[in-house]
């Protein structure tokens, strides 16, 4: 290990994805001095994942749905969903995407005649809300550009270690740089937006720099954390285009076969249960959930899995079903043959993985953590979530508290 450098800035900001960087870019446009540090390359985490085409942000309709959108977090929630982050979130969502598309930020929209369509639900929800696609690319077209034009210093390849102290106030972090150089980066804040615990699995649906250290290094700090146990999994390829997304929408016309070929669901489901309302009802999530009888489809997977030892279940799409379904679909199959080379009628194995936390560093509405000088967003946080979440509802929170703490 080489000797350890040291630099000053004001605001240190740890980690690149859309929480980092809504949180650098924020605070630089407060006109202090940032700097941005990462483990790998800038742009990163699970933000910019390969394996899905992009991310739902999902707000209320309008301000009449922010009371009737903060009761169905919260139930969603069921009660382990902090309130005031709740409504923290709510009422600044549309404001916060509605600011980073006037910087600049291309967002799809559904064309209006869709709006109607089921597919523009989100996932666990019951009702349309306002729905914003961002996709990698219209984030990689505009940000390099935020970042210089306010003045961002950028630190790839920097992984940190662990938080520093001055007195009882967090004063920076310690980074490999490069995998070889300790450097001590000295700051008056710190934002943590190191993203979720993934790493902690072995078949995940991230990239391998979500690795959950920053909540690792916050907690040997003393920082307080919640609702870790909740997690989402969901279900991906396994071959071909490994750890692409299966998506939820995709379900009604989704065929699971054992490895003998006979229908997995058939022969898996308890008594009484049909095929048809199982996958009708998965369909209305991407994530697992023990909430409803959809959990017989991920059991039946776990359990095929398990005895048989295979690494994937057989999935056949049934091309008439797809050919019934509406514009979101079709954009998801557009784009499964135009990125990753799948097709449709391609036999295609798939199984659970891990892919984010609902749980992580507790913050208050301003972002703070239970350390002074230590503020956190997005997926390293928790809170704004409960058991379960609304889809589209991760994406956007790493926008609006980043802005926060930034
Ligand atoms: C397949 C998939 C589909 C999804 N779909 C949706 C969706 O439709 N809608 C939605 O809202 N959400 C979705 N999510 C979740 C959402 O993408 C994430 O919650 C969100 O992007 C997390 O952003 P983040 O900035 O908090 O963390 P990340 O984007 O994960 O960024 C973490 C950053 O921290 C860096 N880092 C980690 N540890 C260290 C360290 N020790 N030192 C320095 N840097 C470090 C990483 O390199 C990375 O730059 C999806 C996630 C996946 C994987």
């Amino acid at each position: 290990m080489e000797r350890s450098q040291m630099e000053e800035t004001d605001v240190l900001v740890i980690g690149s994805g859309i929480a980092g960087l809504s949180a650098a870019l924020y605070s630089a446009m407060g006109g202090v001095k940032v700097t941005l540090a990462t483990a790998v390359h800038l742009f990163s985490g699970s933000t910019f994942f390969p394996g899905t085409w992009g991310f739902g942000l999902v707000g209320p309709e309008s301000e009449e749905d922010e009371e009737e959108f903060i009761k169905t977090i919260l139930s969603l929630g069921k009660g382990v969903a902090l309130p005031s982050l709740v409504r923290t979130f709510v009422e600044k969502v549309n404001g916060s995407v509605d600011e980073l598309e006037a910087m600049g930020l291309t967002l799809l929209k559904p064309s209006s005649e869709k709006e109607g369509e089921k597919e523009y639900i989100p996932c666990f929800d019951h009702k349309h809300r306002r729905w914003r696609g961002l996709t990698k690319k219209n984030l990689l077209e505009v940000m390099p550009g935020l970042l210089a034009k306010h003045g961002v210093t950028i630190r790839p390849f920097h992984k940190a270690l662990e938080l520093t102290k001055d007195n009882e106030r967090i004063s920076g972090a310690f980074f490999i740089k490069e995998g070889k150089e300790l450097v001590h980066i000295r700051a008056k804040a710190v934002i943590l937006a190191t993203g979720g615990l993934s790493g902690l699995y072995k078949y995940r649906l991230t990239t391998d720099d979500v690795t959950g250290t920053g909540v690792g290094m916050a907690l040997r700090a003393g920082a307080k954390t919640v609702n870790l146990e909740f997690l989402q999994k969901m279900i991906g390829f396994v071959t071909p285009g490994p750890k692409t997304v299966h998506n939820e929408k995709t379900f009604e016309a989704s065929n699971f076969y054992t490895g003998s070929g006979e229908d997995l669901l058939k022969k898996r489901l308890p008594e009484g249960i049909s095929k048809e309302e199982v996958l009708k009802l998965r369909a209305l999530h991407g994530p697992f959930s023990t909430e409803t009888d959809s959990k017989y489809l991920d059991l039946a997977l776990h359990e095929e899995l398990q005895e048989s030892g295979q690494k994937g279940v057989l999935l056949r799409y049934d091309a008439e079903k797809v050919k019934a379904q509406g514009e979101f679909v079709k954009t998801y199959f557009d784009w499964l043959k135009e990125e990753k080379g799948v097709s449709m009628d391609e036999d295609i194995h798939v199984a659970p993985y891990m892919h984010a936390s609902n749980g992580g560093l507790l913050i208050d509405e301003k972002a703070r953590t239970s350390l002074e000088g230590l503020y956190a967003a997005g997926e390293c946080t928790g809170g704004m979530h409960g058991a379960d979440r609304v889809g589209g509802l991760s994406t956007a929170n790493g926008i609006v508290f980043g802005k926060i703490a930034g």
